[in-house]
């Protein structure tokens, strides 16, 4: 079975985390802090949190931005569940900017217009979290202009886009977001396991997400509320969350970045043999911006309107061909717990559309070239088979 992401791991990994074993720290170690480093050179941004995933990254972020209750927190519906139920674990509300049905990234049109009319009923976000679809960056300056207009903050969800670029610098590097978020789960750029982490450029930003990654709990003497001079003394001053990441962890997060920038190489070739192979085809791959490079997480692409209703029985034909593609993603509004549990209805007319015709295929480092070009065959008589 070929599926649609997958990790690289090779003996460098290996020895990396068997290091760690074997040395006094598994956690709270010196690796976490020379992985966060890392993580600082590599996108540019001043401060880095690595921590447990890439959703407890986006609780912290939110944490960080002091989202409470009442307030009113914007994300995309096409995105994997945690860009929202973040928000929602801090006891705000969630509401959902339609895409761009071309770049299948949230569309900055109806970002100006949500924006202006929630303006005029006082009803402005203090979030928006972004997400980088496929790796594909938003057009992060134009949304950075409309939340300097309205004050809003900005988080990018970037677990997709570790790697890529956007106007010459890398995604994480922050100059048109207050922070962004990264996944480290086994399909993404690369792996920790489980693992995430929150960049900035903001130091308050940074103390509050590192404070929240650790029960709100301060240990240094010069930041205590009430001062000690006893060695045992710390404080909690947050109701912060044990979000850690672990040494063992970070070991292999630390030694996969070494190799961040020939995966997303790896990446690209795939991509662009699709996209050869496939040309002509009923199908329109995501539109890539002149001004970004992806990161390739996901080579996602839309089926012809007149293919809509065939969606699932072309998944399913390449699911019989041992070809695991995904469809990314049913949109976050319609899944039971935002039906049922938020009891509210959301009108997403492009995320819809998109979602009845979307199509991810494999792509990941080790995926061999002649695995590519059956998948491409195999694409080709499922549709023909459609027909
Ligand atoms: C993977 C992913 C996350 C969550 O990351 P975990 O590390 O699995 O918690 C959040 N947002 C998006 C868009 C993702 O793809």
């Amino acid at each position: 079975m070929i599926n649609y992401g997958k990790q690289s791991i090779d003996q460098s990994d290996i020895d990396a985390v068997t290091s760690v074993l074997l040395s006094d720290f598994l956690t709270q170690g010196p690796v976490v802090g020379r992985f966060e480093q890392a993580l600082c050179d590599y996108t540019g941004a001043a401060y880095a949190v690595a921590c447990s995933n890439g959703t407890a990254a986006l609780h912290l972020a939110c944490l960080a931005l002091g989202v409470s209750t009442g307030d009113r927190v914007w994300t995309v519906s096409n995105t994997f569940v945690a860009s929202a139920n973040c928000a929602l674990y801090c006891g705000a509300d969630v509401e959902f900017v339609d895409i761009d049905p071309d770049t299948f990234n949230l569309s900055v049109d109806l970002l100006a217009a949500k924006l202006e009319a929630a303006a005029k009923v006082g009803r402005l976000p203090k979030v928006l979290i972004v997400v980088h679809f496929a790796g594909e960056s938003c057009d992060m300056k134009a949304v950075s202009l409309l939340a300097n207009a309205y004050e809003i903050k900005v988080i990018e969800d970037a677990a997709h886009a570790l790697g890529g670029s956007y106007l010459n610098e890398k995604v994480g590097r922050c100059r048109f977001a207050d922070l962004t978020v990264f996944s480290f789960h086994p399909v993404k750029s690369i792996t920790s396991a489980e693992g995430g982490a929150i960049v900035t450029n903001d130091a308050s930003l940074y103390e509050r997400a590192k404070c929240f990654a650790s029960h709100g709990i301060e240990k240094r003497p010069d930041h205590f509320i009430s001062p000690s001079t006893n060695r045992f003394y710390y404080e909690q001053q947050l109701l912060g969350y044990n979000y850690r990441l672990s040494d063992v962890h970070a070991a292999l997060g630390f030694s996969q970045l070494k190799r961040l920038d020939s995966f997303i190489l790896r990446r690209e070739e795939i991509a662009r043999l699709y996209r050869e192979q496939l040309r002509g085809l009923d199908l329109r791959f995501q539109q890539l911006s002149d001004v970004a490079k992806s990161a390739f997480h996901l080579c996602t692409f839309v089926l012809d309107k007149s293919l809509r209703d065939r969606r699932d029985d072309f998944v399913n034909l390449m699911w019989k061909s041992n070809i695991a593609v995904g469809c990314h993603y049913i949109p976050v509004h319609t899944q039971p717990y935002y039906v049922s549990a938020l009891g509210k209805s959301f009108s997403l007319p492009a995320t819809q559309d998109f979602y009845s015709r979307c199509v991810s295929l494999p792509i990941y480092p080790s995926l061999s070239q002649s695995e590519q070009l059956s998948v491409c065959e195999v694409v080709r008589k499922s549709l023909q088979s459609l027909l």
